[in-house]
């Protein structure tokens, strides 16, 4: 069995074929999902979905990007719904600043503060958190760590493979490996991936964005989940069934509602 632990099953890309989506996860071995939140706009989709199908859950969150709308009063509102079962994503995205020396310091200190809201959020929930961080190793990093983000843990999704990173194993933190890791100029995850603990790495999609190959440029969905198992299989050298149920091991430990 795997677990697609981040795809966004409540983008629009899915309105019209959802159920062909699942259906096809189901081929693939894909037997659960987790939606995370990233546009709070989106929530209630993610409710209705995870309402109709088994084995998906979701998350309350706001993605960097739409960090303007954080109003942490309304996620508290879905939390408590039964299939809540984490806080994100959230964290730091510099990739996309605004021109300007000082909009970009304010952007970055705003983005910091919506970052140290949910993980605080997190800890009241006491729900793991689902980490997005691009080009923000370093800040994000020093975040987690000061903010005792250790409390709940979490995933450490989209980031840049860097070694920075690493030391968050020992603060409770997984590795969710995605499709970048079959693109050819994937390299530095590559030379990552071997030295994330073995007992840490999670499956993921981020379905519908970053289409593993041999599908890129198409829309992403969860049976897709299986090439990311295959390729790492294939660059660690390990069987890819026993690989399978290593990291269906890691899940449950993160995410435990999953069956
Ligand atoms: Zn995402």
């Amino acid at each position: 069995m795997i677990i697609d632990t981040h795809i966004h099953l409540d983008d629009k890309s899915y309105v019209d074929d959802l159920d062909d989506v699942i259906e096809r996860a189901q081929t693939q071995e894909v037997k659960g999902a987790l939606i995370p939140g990233a546009d709070p706009k989106d929530l209630p989709r993610a409710v209705e979905i995870c309402e109709k199908y088994d084995n998906i859950f979701f998350a309350v969150g706001v993605h960097p990007y739409h960090a303007t709308d954080l109003d942490i009063e309304y996620l508290k509102s879905f939390a408590s719904h039964p299939k809540c079962i984490a806080v994100g994503e959230c964290g730091l995205d510099y990739y996309r600043l605004p021109e300007g020396e000082e909009a970009k310091i304010a952007e970055k200190q705003m983005q910091k503060e919506v970052f140290i809201a949910q993980i605080e959020l997190a800890i009241e929930l006491d729900k793991p958190l689902i980490i997005h961080i691009r080009d923000a190793s370093f800040d994000s990093k020093t975040i987690l760590i000061e903010n005792d983000a250790k409390k709940v843990g979490g995933v450490l999704h989209c980031y840049n493979a860097s070694d920075i990173l690493l030391e968050l194993d020992s603060h409770g933190f997984y590795f969710g490996i995605g499709g970048v890791l079959t693109f050819k100029n994937a390299k530095k995850l590559v030379e990552v991936l071997p030295k994330i603990p073995l007992e840490k790495i999670l499956l993921e999609t981020d379905g519908p964005y970053l289409t593993p190959h041999p599908h890129r440029g198409k829309r992403n969905e969860p049976a897709y989940t299986k090439l990311v198992l295959s390729k790492i299989s294939e660059l660690l050298n390990i069987n890819e069934d026993r690989l399978e149920l290593m990291i269906n091991k890691n899940t449950n430990s993160l995410f435990k509602e999953f069956s």
